[in-house]
């Protein structure tokens, strides 16, 4: 794998270990369709998955509000002020995440829907190769990212769940709640975990 840029100069939050596996699994997922991610943030997993589906030759649909999670909020832990526009007073990475798609040349591959995840799936038809969820970590914004998009990944398609953490001591559970609903759904077999990356693959 190599990337069109320097992946450490962009700001977010995934593994390189994360990232490498999403990267490999997308490039096998992309042969039965389109993929698509909930929460791309400045577009570190974008970058990934975007080069998976360059390979190819798939398009990459980018979900997100861009006004951040709960935890991205002033005030909480992982804020980053220089994505704060202030005269909207309010979250804004889109500015960031264009960039980055601008420098790893990825602007024909990407398409980005900034827009909640709800409003985006409401009237979402087009079968899918791959969805990656790494949205918000509310129990309520986890759910909905599950029932709005894994109905729509192809058998054989695999769905990857970011900040998965067993033991509740290590962090928030709403994306493991999800991975066990996929599990006991019936519909998805666990194939790989890589750190706290979830992969599934679509029976
Ligand atoms: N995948 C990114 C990190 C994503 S952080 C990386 O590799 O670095 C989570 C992102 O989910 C934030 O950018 C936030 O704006 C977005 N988000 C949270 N809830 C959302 C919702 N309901 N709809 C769309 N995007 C949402
Ligand atoms: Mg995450």
């Amino acid at each position: 794998m190599e990337l069109p840029l320097d992946i450490n100069g962009v700001k977010g939050f995934l593994d390189p270990e994360e990232g490498k596996a999403l990267y490999e699994y997308c490039l096998v997922a992309a042969e039965v369709g389109p993929c698509l991610e909930v929460g791309s943030y400045c577009g570190k997993s974008t970058v990934y998955l975007g080069e998976a589906c360059r390979s190819a030759s798939v398009t990459l649909f980018a979900v997100d509000h861009h006004r951040g999670s709960e935890e991205h909020q002033p005030g909480e832990e992982y804020h980053d002020q220089a994505l704060f526009d202030d005269s909207a007073g309010l979250m804004d990475s889109f500015r960031e995440f264009r960039a980055t798609m601008r420098q790893a040349d990825l602007e024909e591959v990407v398409v980005p829907i900034v827009a909640p995840s709800l409003v985006a799936a409401q009237d979402w038809r087009t079968p899918l190769g791959m969805v990656f969820i790494d949205g918000g970590h509310s129990l309520e914004a986890a759910m909905i990212d599950y029932r709005s998009w894994a109905s729509h990944i192809v058998p054989g398609g695999v769905l990857a769940i970011h900040d998965i953490f067993p033991d509740p001591a290590d962090g928030g559970q709403a994306p493991y709640e999800i991975f066990k609903l996929a599990l006991s759904s019936g519909l998805f077999e666990e194939v790989e975990r890589v750190k706290t990356l979830g992969l599934l693959r679509r029976i």
